[in-house]
């Protein structure tokens, strides 16, 4: 293990019961990742904790590997417990949803469907307390039923989560208006178009019940929320103030990764290196880093248009293309062989966290994506935003509005988290977007100051003494208080 337990006295470990906390991450990639990033974190700060992730069969090799490392010298290393992947319409190999790979189910059937298997094994092992990823909302009336502390973990910034709920307590109709201003939280106003809100949180269409789900939230022992003070800190407050019993901010959970695991190329993947070693060949800060996370993606004719802009743009590139994008119809002629000497396309996986890491980065195009905000931001790299759905737009808010780390890489014409609705961006629009955001000392160099200020605000807030850390404390003591009480409250 890389660090001492520096949370507990030699005699407060020689009294310790062993506490058997399970952790239930949702079967998305971007929930399975900081879960897994959290694991490691307790483990190494709290190892007599005895931790059990709880996952379908088709995510142990990639939990696995994620964990190795901690596991390696861990007194009790992290278990896995399976559970059947729910019926939604996959494929047999395919155990995480996207929006791209057809489940016949909506997120939230997803996850009501995956009650049964985790309920049984919850009412077979018994667990000492509960921390369940905030889409399964429904563990808490199991936990509050068993008797044990339910935590909700989110993968969620403070402030998305305050917007959502604010949302969905107006009852936007679709149609009526045209833009909706967020009422009662701190910090500037926020004003959005209802074409880029989730439509989850539009009343025609509420298939995730974002009010039972904070009704959860609100009643569970606490949530954890990957986030941190330093980056969101008027949200921070406001969120513990109104939205929980007790909140924990303990991000960026990916610095953790990067201090306790040892091998962040590895990272969610198979450790692909060949784009490290181009990017070593490339200046310092010349390098525009292109991804958009792994829910999301884009129909042929917007690839082909990215790939035109990122040529256009006559800027250095490292440009992941998602699998599933791989039938090679966007690829514009003679592309490639244009583009060789400044562009490296990534097929698949990437390993994020190394590269946002690599010295030659200078931006990152993406879709707001909370875990790439952060660890974005705890590189202290500017960002170039093009949200695509979900809660993305909402980040977006956050980040080029309040903070000021980002910015919109397109104003002009019709966004929209609906695929029928938006508009293509086209390749003029992407090269001009990315030249002047490269420009150094141009007009976005605030920008770029602000995202290199940050970077060491979001990592210290890791580091011992640090606020995330502080509340990773204030978590295991108030949960190891309520388990030795067995109170669920
Ligand atoms: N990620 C990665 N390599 C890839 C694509 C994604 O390591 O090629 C990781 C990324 O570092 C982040 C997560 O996957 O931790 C994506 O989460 P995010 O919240 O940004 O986006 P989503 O997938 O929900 O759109």
């Amino acid at each position: 293990m890389a660090s001492s337990n520096n949370f507990l006295t030699n005699s407060d470990k020689v009294n310790m019961k062993k506490w058997r906390v399970f952790l239930i991450p949702y079967f998305a990639r971007s929930h399975l990742i900081p879960m897994a990033d959290f694991a490691g974190l307790l483990l190494a700060k709290h190892p007599d904790i005895e931790l059990t992730m709880v996952i379908t069969p088709g995510n142990t090799k990639f939990i696995t590997s994620s964990l190795d490392k901690s596991n390696d010298s861990a007194q009790h290393p992290v278990q896995i417990l399976t559970y059947p992947f729910p019926s939604i319409g996959l494929k047999p190999d395919v155990e995480t949803v996207r929006m791209d790979n057809s489940a016949e189910s909506s997120d939230i059937e997803a996850s009501h469907m995956a009650r049964p298997g985790l309920e049984q094994v919850l009412q077979q092992h018994k667990p000492d307390a509960v921390i369940a990823d905030v889409t399964f909302s429904w563990i808490a009336a199991i936990a509050a039923d068993f008797k044990i502390p339910c935590l909700f973990f989110s993968p969620l910034s403070s402030f998305s989560m305050l917007v959502l709920n604010c949302f969905q307590k107006m009852r936007v109709r679709p149609g009526l208006l045209d833009h909706v201003t967020v009422l009662g939280l701190p910090g500037p106003e926020i004003r959005m178009p209802v074409l880029e809100l989730p439509p989850f949180v539009l009343e025609e269409n509420n298939a995730l019940n974002v009010e039972s789900l904070y009704k959860a939230v609100l009643d569970a022992f606490g949530i954890v929320v990957n986030t941190c003070r330093g980056v969101e800190l008027q949200y921070c407050n406001e969120f513990e103030k109104t939205e929980a019993r007790r909140a924990y901010f303990v991000g960026p959970v990916s610095v953790s990764y990067t201090m306790y695991h040892g091998n962040i190329i590895e990272r969610g993947g198979e450790g692909e290196t060949s784009c490290l070693r181009w990017l070593d060949t490339k200046e310092e800060r010349s390098v525009i880093f292109v991804s958009f996370g792994t829910q999301c993606y884009f129909k042929s004719a917007q690839l082909h248009e990215l790939a035109m802009g990122l040529e256009g743009s006559r800027q250095n590139f490292l440009w992941v293309v998602r699998d599933s994008d791989q039938s090679d119809e966007w690829i514009p002629e003679g592309w490639e062989e244009r583009i060789a000497d400044r562009g490296f396309v990534v097929r698949g996986w990437a390993p994020q966290l190394a590269i946002l890491a690599h010295a030659a980065i200078g931006a990152f195009v993406m879709q707001c994506g909370w875990n790439s905000i952060l660890e974005a931001t705890a590189a202290g790299v500017p960002m170039l935003t093009w949200p695509l759905a979900y809660e993305q737009f909402i980040n977006e808010k956050l980040v080029v509005d309040v903070i000021g780390c980002a910015a919109r890489l397109w104003e002009g014409g019709k966004r929209s988290t609906r695929e029928t609705e938006k508009e293509l961006v086209p390749r003029t629009v992407i090269a001009h977007a990315l030249s002047r955001f490269m420009e150094p000392e141009g007009e976005f160099s605030s920008v770029h100051r602000k995202a290199q200020e940050l970077g060491p605000v979001a990592r210290s807030a890791m580091a011992d003494g640090g606020s995330s850390m502080s509340d990773l404390s204030r978590l295991i003591s108030d949960l190891i208080t309520a388990m030795e009480n067995k109170t669920c409250q």
